[in-house]
């Protein structure tokens, strides 16, 4: 098990880092009513602590979208299978993302909400993965700068398992959790 993965960030790293970020965020909105956006089913569990951090009257809205394969086969190519009902003309949004990997799904989505006519759009991610980037997309907003490994947790899967973790874990050996996806049911969480 402890060979599988490894806590990356505590749930207690998370909750201050979330909180910070919805501060600053707050100070850079005050007097505006952003709209936060988030991509189901990973950003779900940042947006949920997010918002709560943010002290300004916000709004939220869902997209989930399916890839064309993985993200570099696909070069970002995703298709909207639920998109923002809200008018985004003359809005403050806010694309919150649980990971920027290669950046390619990030730079869809932006010109994606751009061409609705947005006041601003701005990128805030819990997870920034700078080492794995092939196309310059610079979140205003990044919790973690993210190793080059597979993450699990706080919103993130693998195979559907794992999202519900209050941690973020590290997988150090994801042919082990291929060959038995289970392998982190049972990691041992930091002391609380
Ligand atoms: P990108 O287009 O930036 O390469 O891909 C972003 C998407 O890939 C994320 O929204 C997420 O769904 C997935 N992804 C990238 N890295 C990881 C990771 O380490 N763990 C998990 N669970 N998903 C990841």
């Amino acid at each position: 098990m402890a060979e599988v993965g490894r806590v990356l960030y505590g749930r207690e790293d998370v909750r201050r880092r979330v909180a910070e970020l919805g501060r600053t965020i707050t100070g850079e909105y005050v007097g505006r009513e952003p709209v936060l956006v988030t991509v189901l089913k990973g950003g779900a569990v940042f947006l949920a602590d997010l918002m709560r951090a943010v002290d300004l009257p916000v709004e939220v809205s869902f997209m989930a979208i399916s890839r064309y394969g993985d993200a570099e086969e696909s070069l970002g190519r995703v298709q909207i299978l639920l998109d923002v009902e809200l008018d985004l003309a003359g809005r403050d949004v806010l694309l919150v993302e649980d990971i920027v990997d290669t950046g390619l799904t990030s730079r869809y989505l932006l010109s994606v909400l751009r061409s609705r006519g947005a006041a601003s759009v701005e990128l805030c991610t819990l997870l920034d993965k700078t080492v794995r980037r092939i196309v310059p997309i610079h979140p205003r907003y990044a919790g973690f700068d993210c190793p080059d490994s597979f993450v699990v947790g706080y919103g993130l899967d693998f195979r559907e398992r794992y999202r519900n973790l209050p941690d973020i874990l590290q997988v150090d050996d994801l042919a082990a959790l291929r060959a038995d996806p289970d392998a982190l049911t049972s990691y041992a969480p930091p002391a609380a």
